[in-house]
C-alpha cells in the first residue's frame, strides 16, 4: 500500500512487478493489470485528498475503486460456535517421514477413547442445532487417524447416526498418508467425502522421504490406495512437501501426479525446519527457486485440469485466519486436550499454553470449553497482526500458521515466506484473472526477496 494512501484507502493496494501494476481491492471486488505508470497515477491520484487529473482511460477504474467496500473478515463473536470438529484419533503413526512436525510415532502412540470420539460428536451436534449449521462437519488429522481404526470406524457410524436425527448431512475429510491395506481403502473410498493425501513424487523421492515405521518404502501401497479411491470415485489432494534437493522437480512432479492419478488438486508446500526434520540432511528450498518451481509446476497443472491450492496462497477467500485457529476451531487430542490448533495434541504439548480452549473431563464424562480462552484465539485474527497491516495478501494469507510463520501479534517485518507469499499470490490472482500467459511469466529473483520481505 502506498504510505501516501489516506485511511479511507486502506483497503486498495497497488503491487508492482517489473513495467506493470495489479490494481487490487478485494473488498471492493477490483483487480486490474495495468501498466507501472498507470499504477503510480492511480496511486497518486488516491493519495490526494482531492482527485487529481487522471488520463481519461484511468477513470472508469477510479469510479470503481470509490465505491464503498465491505466489511473486512473478522472472527466470530458471541458463544464458541465451530463449523466443524477435529479429532486426532491418534498421534501414533506406520510411516517415518524425515520432516515430520511433531515427530509423529516416535513418542505418545495412544488412541482417543472412544467415550471422547463420543463427546466431541455430541458437542458439535448441539452446535449444528443451536446455530442452524447445514452439516454435521467433522475432520480426521493425526498422527496418521487410520491407524486408529476402530476409533475412525466409530466416529462415522456415530456420527452419521448423529446427522440423521439432525436431518443433516455428515461431512467427514481426512488428512491421511494414505498407507493402508486394500480392505480400509476401499472402507474409506465408501465413508469418507475428501482426503488430503501427502505424496512427495514418484518412488525415488517418496520412498526416501516418506518410509515406512519399518524402513522399507511406502510409494506402492500409497499407489495402489489412490487407485482404489479412483475406481470409487472418492476426490483427493495430493499434498507434496517441497525440499531444497527436488524443487527443481516440482513440474516433473506435477506431471508424474497428473498423469499417474487422478487428483483433483495438487498441494506443494515448502519443507519447515522442525521436528524430526531437525535430525535429517533435508533442508528448505530457496524462497526463489520455491517460487519459480511453483509457476512452472502451474503451468503443467493447468494443462492436465488439476487445480493447485496452497495454506498461504489463496486469493479464492477472504479470511481474518490462515487455518480456522482464530475462527471457532474445535481440535480434540487423543488425551482429551481441547485446542484450535492440531499442533496441540496432548495435555503436556508445548502448545496447548498458547492454544488450549478446554479438555474432556475423564469424571464428569463432559467436554468443558473456556469461553475466555475462545476471545483468546479470536484475538489471534490478522487483524491483530501487525506485520500484515498493508499487505495486500492480508484477508487471504491472513499471516499463515500462527506457528511457524505469523505467531499472535506478530510484530516482525514480513519475512521471506511472505515475499514467496505475495509474488506467488499476484501469479494466483492473473490466473484467476484469466491472464494465464502474463501468470506463467511471472518469477521470483534472489535480489528481489529481500525487497519484498521488508
Ligand atoms: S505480511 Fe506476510 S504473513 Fe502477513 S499477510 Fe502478508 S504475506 Fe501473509
Ligand atoms: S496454527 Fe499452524 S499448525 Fe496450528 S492449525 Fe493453524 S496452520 Fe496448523
Amino acid at each position: 500500500m502506498c504510505p501516501d494512501i489516506n485511511e479511507a484507502h486502506h483497503d486498495i493496494f497497488f503491487e508492482f512487478y517489473r513495467d506493470k501494476c495489479l490494481v487490487y481491492a478485494p473488498l471492493r471486488n477490483v483487480a486490474a493489470w495495468v501498466n507501472r505508470t498507470a499504477g503510480e497515477m492511480l496511486q497518486q491520484s488516491l493519495g490526494n485528498a482531492l482527485p487529481g487529473v487522471l488520463p481519461v482511460a484511468l477513470e472508469p477504474l477510479r469510479e470503481q475503486l470509490a465505491q464503498t467496500p465491505r466489511k473486512p473478515p473478522a472472527p466470530p463473536e458471541g458463544t464458541f460456535a465451530p463449523r466443524q470438529v477435529s479429532f486426532l484419533p491418534t498421534n501414533g503413526c506406520n510411516m517415518r517421514c524425515l520432516y515430520c512436525a511433531p515427530a509423529a510415532g516416535d513418542r505418545d502412540t495412544g488412541v482417543m477413547p472412544l467415550e471422547v470420539c463420543e463427546a466431541g460428536l455430541r458437542y458439535q451436534t448441539e452446535v449444528v442445532r443451536q446455530f442452524n449449521y447445514g452439516s454435521l462437519t467433522v475432520s480426521l488429522f493425526g498422527g496418521e487417524p487410520f491407524c486408529a481404526w476402530d476409533q475412525v470406524r466409530y466416529i462415522v457410524e456415530t456420527g452419521k447416526r448423529l446427522a440423521d436425527e439432525l436431518a443433516r448431512p455428515f461431512i467427514i475429510t481426512a488428512d491421511t498418508n494414505a498407507f493402508m491395506s486394500p480392505t480400509k481403502a476401499h472402507w474409506a473410498a465408501q465413508n469418507m467425502n475428501y482426503l488430503v493425501v501427502s505424496l512427495d513424487g514418484p518412488p525415488s523421492i517418496h520412498d526416501l522421504n516418506r518410509p515406512s515405521a519399518t524402513g522399507s518404502g511406502t510409494y506402492d501401497a500409497v499407489a495402489r490406495t489412490l487407485d482404489i479411491f479412483a475406481a470409487e470415485g472418492l476426490g483427493y489432494t495430493l499434498r507434496c512437501t517441497v525440499s531444497a534437493g527436488m524443487v527443481d522437480l516440482l513440474p516433473e512432479i506435477a506431471g508424474h501426479f497428473c498423469q499417474r492419478f487422478r487428483p483433483r488438486n495438487m498441494n506443494f508446500e515448502p519443507l519447515m525446519r522442525t521436528g524430526r526434520c531437525l535430525e535429517s540432511d533435508l533442508k528448505t528450498p530457496g524462497i526463489p527457486q520455491y517460487v519459480n518451481a511453483v509457476v512452472a509446476a502451474g503451468k503443467v497443472a493447468r494443462e492436465h485440469g488439476v487445480g493447485l491450492k496452497f495454506g498461504m496462497v489463496r486469493p479464492e477467500r477472504l479470511d481474518c485466519s490462515s487455518c480456522l485457529v482464530a475462527c471457532d476451531h474445535l481440535v480434540l487430542a487423543p488425551d482429551g486436550l481441547a485446542a484450535a490448533c492440531y499442533a496441540a495434541d496432548h495435555r503436556e504439548s508445548e502448545y496447548a499454553p498458547l492454544f488450549s480452549l478446554g479438555a474432556y473431563d475423564f469424571e464428569t464424562r463432559t467436554l468443558r470449553i473456556d469461553q475466555k480462552r475462545v476471545e483468546l484465539m479470536r484475538s489471534y485474527a490478522v487483524h491483530d497482526i501487525p506485520r500484515c497491516q498493508g499487505c495486500f495478501c492480508q484477508w487471504h494469507c491472513a499471516g499463515g500458521c500462527r506457528i511457524h510463520h505469523s505467531p499472535p501479534y506478530c510484530t516482525d517485518a514480513p519475512g521471506a515466506m511472505c515475499a514467496a507469499t505475495r509474488r506467488l499470490t499476484l501469479w494466483r490472482i492473473l490466473q484467476d484473472m484469466g491472464l494465464s500467459a502474463e501468470a506463467d511469466q511471472i518469477r521470483l529473483e534472489e535480489e528481489e526477496t529481500n525487497a519484498l520481505a521488508a
